[in-house]
């Protein structure tokens, strides 16, 4: 017995006022009326079945067992009105059912179900009068002489979905016993629904109700407010109600075996399907605290059973799925929850909402988004001499949550109904959804002691196919060569066009491989060879890439070295990356400590360098060697080199040519900091194809005017724009007359649906979505902007040659399409690792599980998702990496340079996202109150260069 209150119920007969009874509303139909105030003709809340009668039908008699169906429940008699503030129940001596006859006999065969099917629909959308009454309607729709379709409705207020199911059993009684000319005797009910609210008042206050309420605050404190499930369209800001429905129906076999593993772990079949649903929302939205809402009948006392009303009460389970545990650990967790939310399951939900107030939104329900329930499954067809009758409910296109699943035990087996809003999820979503719970009940019953997250959800078949989709298509070209190998191609093809542009100087493409060599040859003549590192530290300029293809040519590898960087940064890269050669120039070329370091002024040295041979160097790379290593920010504290070797790039760079086919009337501006991997295509792609380099003048990445007039001077045809730059680019005026533009390529930061739409109104361009890591050859995937999405999104697209992509889970399982995962990539293009950090290599580049013996992965810490086309969706990070226009930065490693300030006792850093959606870093220090200096000495230290490098 779960009452401590000994109260009993009693059959009450309240004065008659006038000639009605007036009682107090229950809490839940204080509720309903209240949200029939709010939209009094919302048919939200009527409870509709339909039942085909087929056979003879006596329609008197019908009539009749209605009328003893009112008689005999006083809520059918019920209608609403409010006494001084409160709301009541106001109870009509006299039944007053009217069983409405429309006769379609005499309409055309084959129009006749669909006008049923209207009719039925009009019925049951028509709203009710809460203030006037009746709250239940009859409907009988005469299709011919032996075929009827009777229309039950109900105002939710005065009933449930085990009501329904007491009208349908007692009305075929009744109306059998009057065929067979002897009334059928139902059983006395011994009190009326207006009885238990009044108790249900009494019972809920004082210690009781403190006691129950203090039980669900404590379960319910931190609950997320609302459940992140990956859904196709993005949450609405008020929620529409609008849904749909689709049904599996598990095997018999299944079943069965689900009802021996509850029996065998000792817990309850809905507590085995629960934990198992519950174990689908984890995996599903990678939440660890997950909440479902689980209606009850609220019956638990026998003098209730034969009741109609509104009784049903929602029970908010919430199940602790941390620490990966075996399902068998699950299912005891969620028995423990079980069987407390059972003792606690008096409080009515409308009154838990009242007391517990959560944090209220019209673009969710209040502390659940997802219901669950387990019916017993209602027989669905009945005989009756001479009648035989077939009901159903109606489905009326709304759904109350995000989802609810619906399980009912029928003879076949267990029958799944999910239901859902359609605002958030498309149906083949909720197809794969239902599939995924039956192979996870699948999973459990062949191994209970499997942990959660191991649980296989994704049938063999489906998993070849998601892992089918993360491959990347091939290239015709050999990418196993060398970068200065494609660069020679071309100087032997068109010796004479122009490769290299820097203001008023050119260089042909001769002329630079001329030079290049010289610069080849003299680094060799210094030592340098294949896998040497040799650092370049110069401002843009022709000798820049003069530097960049000499480096190459001798067989070395480049690292790149922003002059403008604090020196304290470069000296520490060369440092630990051992470099003992640099190009340079000799403004800057003090910079390096002249004992360990060898520089290499390509101004002041340069006749030195000029006496070198203008031929080729002998070819001292193979494919696998490192052409570069770029450095980018580290969450220690400490930068991060990613070696990159030819083969890796040359894909990159020939699957770009064979994506967007650059010809040699093509001009590629060279304008992001070649600090960045997006510059190894801005460099290369040009000089490999024929094409023409144009160098922008140093810093002039974010001055927009100075942009514009470039790219209408030089007639620039491929430029590259972090999505930041580009917003600031398209608010010059000058933009539509860049004219000469063919491509616009975006990648180093999320796309917005927005700024593409803002690009595609101001120009006639093509717009490219690239994305990828340092670590793994510049760009993965790609997206062509002017591709129809069915939603308003920018994807990142699909995996480019040779490359895969790969969407995982915690344990290294794919996830369903749909359904958010870290991104992995494979293939040729990953990084040979980090130089000198083997430790956060073996933390990055992980065996592929997917892949051939010896084949890595990359983790990258994004989060995405595939989408059902193949495509990938960029959803943000895992980390505390961001990006702020277009440069990486690890927060902490900015948290750990200003934690070294002795004025600083702790410090940490977040990306702020302004109104403008413009993102800026803002500190929040605590100071060290032993006092090593006010706080404007911290902030000069900010500005003296800490940070300004980044
Ligand atoms: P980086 O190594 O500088 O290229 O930075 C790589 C990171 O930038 C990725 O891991 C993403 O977090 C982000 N990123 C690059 N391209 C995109 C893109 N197209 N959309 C969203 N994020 C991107
Ligand atoms: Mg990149």
């Amino acid at each position: 017995m779960i009452y401590e209150n000994d109260q009993t119920l009693n059959s009450d007969t309240s004065e008659p006022e006038g000639d009605v009874y007036v009682f107090p509303a229950s809490f839940g139909q204080q509720r309903l009326w209240f949200l029939n105030q709010l939209e009094p003709s919302s048919p939200f809340y009527n409870i509709s079945r339909i039942v085909r009668l087929s056979g003879r039908l006596q329609t008197e008699l019908l009539q009749q067992a209605l009328t003893t169906m009112v008689e005999r429940h006083e809520v059918l008699r019920t209608r609403f009105a409010t006494e001084n503030g409160n709301l009541v129940q106001v109870i009509a001596p006299e039944a007053d059912v009217r069983l409405a006859t429309i006769d379609l006999s005499g309409v055309h065969d084959d129009e006749k179900e669909a006008t049923a099917q209207r009719l039925a629909k009009q019925e049951v959308e028509t709203p009710f009068d809460l203030a006037r009454g009746p709250l239940l309607r009859a409907q009988l729709i005469r299709l011919d002489v032996e075929q009827h379709l009777l229309l039950l409705t109900m105002h939710h207020i005065i009933s449930d979905g085990w009501s329904s199911g007491i009208l349908l059993r007692e009305l075929t009684s009744l109306y059998q016993g009057f065929v067979d000319g002897r009334p059928a005797s139902l059983p006395e009910l011994p009190i009326q629904y207006a009885d238990f609210a009044e108790w249900q008042r009494e019972l809920l206050q004082g210690e009781f109700l403190e006691k129950q309420i203090a039980y669900w605050r404590k379960h319910l404190e931190g609950a997320p407010a609302v459940i992140e499930l990956p859904t196709d369209q993005p949450r609405p800001q008020v929620q529409t109600f609008r849904g749909a429905r689709q049904t599996a129906l598990l095997s018999g076999g299944l079943s069965r075996q689900l009802e021996e593993l509850s029996r065998s772990q000792g817990v309850t079949l809905f507590m085995t399907l629960l934990a198992a649903f519950q174990v689908l929302l984890h995996r599903y939205s990678g939440v660890e605290d997950i909440v479902v809402g689980s209606p009850i009948a609220n019956r638990n006392r026998s003098e209730l059973e034969g009741l109609i009303g509104f009784f049903v009460n929602i029970l908010v389970l919430r199940t602790d799925c941390s620490g990966n545990p075996t399902f068998s650990e699950l299912l005891r967790r969620v028995r423990e929850v079980g069987l407390e939310a059972y003792a606690h399951q008096d409080v009515p939900f409308d009154k838990l909402v009242e007391e517990l107030k959560p944090e209220r939104s019209l673009s969710y329900s209040p502390l659940f988004q997802v219901a669950f329930a387990l019916q017993k499954g209602l027989e669905s067809t009945l005989n009756l001499p001479g009648l035989k009758l077939s009901w159903m409910e109606v489905d009326r296109g709304s759904s109350k949550f995000d989802l609810a699943l619906f399980v009912s035990e029928t003879a076949d087996g267990l029958s799944c109904l999910l239901e859902y809003d359609t605002d958030l999820f498309q149906d083949t979503t909720i197809r794969r959804m239902l599939g995924h719970f039956e192979n996870l009940l699948q999973s459990i019953v062949s191994n209970p002691d499997q942990r959660i997250g191991k649980l296989p959800m994704l049938t063999p078949a489906e998993l070849s196919e998601v892992i089918a989709m993360s491959r990347g298509g091939e290239l015709v070209e050999n990418h196993r060569t060398c970068l200065h190998e494609l660069f020679q191609r071309q100087v032997e093809k068109n010796p004479e066009n122009v490769a290299l542009v820097y203001e008023e100087a050119q260089l042909n493409y001769r002329e630079l491989n001329q030079r290049a060599n010289q610069v080849a040859h003299y680094l060799r003549r210094v030592g340098v060879g294949a896998e040497t590192l040799v650092g370049i530290c110069l401002e843009r300029s022709l000798e820049m890439v003069i530097g960049l293809l000499g480096i190459l040519k001798a067989g070395a590898a480049y690292v790149p070295l922003d002059p403008t960087y604090p020196d304290e940064r470069l000296r520490l890269i060369v440092e630990e990356s051992g470099i003992s050669v640099v190009l340079t120039e000799q403004r800057v070329r003090d910079i390096f400590p002249q004992d360990a370091v060898r520089s290499i002024s390509l101004d002041a040295d340069w006749t030195d360098v000029a006496r070198e041979s203008t031929e080729n160097p002998e070819p001292n790379t193979v494919p696998g060697n490192l052409a570069y290593v770029i450095y980018t920010s580290g969450s220690t504290g400490k930068p991060k080199g990613s070696m990159i070797p030819h083969e890796g790039i040359c894909n990159r760079l020939l699957w770009m040519q064979d994506a967007y086919h650059l010809t040699e009337s093509d001009r590629v501006l060279q304008k992001t900091p070649f600090t960045f991997d997006v510059s190894v295509w801005e460099f290369f792609w040009p000089l490999i194809t024929g094409a023409r380099l144009v160098m922008a003048k140093p810093g002039s990445h974010g001055d927009s005017r100075y942009l514009v007039e470039t790219i209408k001077q030089q007639e620039i045809t491929t430029i590259h724009f972090v999505p930041s730059m580009l917003a600031a680019f398209l608010e010059d005026g000058g933009v539509s007359e860049c004219r000469s533009l063919k491509r616009v390529i975006c990648s180093g930061e999320a796309l917005t649906y927005e700024l593409k739409e803002r690009f595609r109104k101001r120009l006639p361009t093509e717009l490219h979505n690239l994305y990828g890591p340092t670590e793994a050859s510049v760009d993965v995937t790609y997206w062509h902007c002017g591709s129809e999405m069915d939603r308003p999104v920018v994807p990142i697209g699909r995996p480019i040659a040779n490359t895969q992509i790969y969407v995982l889970d915690k344990e290294l399982q794919p996830v369903p399409v749909g359904v958010a995962g870290e991104l992995y990539i494979g293939g040729v293009g990953l990084a040979r690792g980090y130089l000198q950090r083997a430790d956060l290599t073996a933390e990055r580049f992980l065996p592929d599980p997917f892949g051939e013996k010896g084949a890595r992965i990359y983790r990258t810490g994004d989060l995405a998702r595939y989408l059902a086309d193949g495509n990938v969706e960029y959803l943000g990070r895992t980390d505390h990496q961001v990006k702020l226009r277009g440069f990486r930065i690890e927060l902490g490693e900015i948290e750990s340079a200003l934690n070294e300030h002795p004025a600083v006792q702790q410090a940490v850093f977040v990306a702020r996202e302004e109104s403008t959606g413009s993102k800026r870093l803002v500190a929040y220090v605590v100071p060290d109150q032993r006092g090593a200096g006010p706080i404007s000495r911290l902030l000069n230290f900010e500005a003296a260069g800490q940070l300004d490098g980044l």
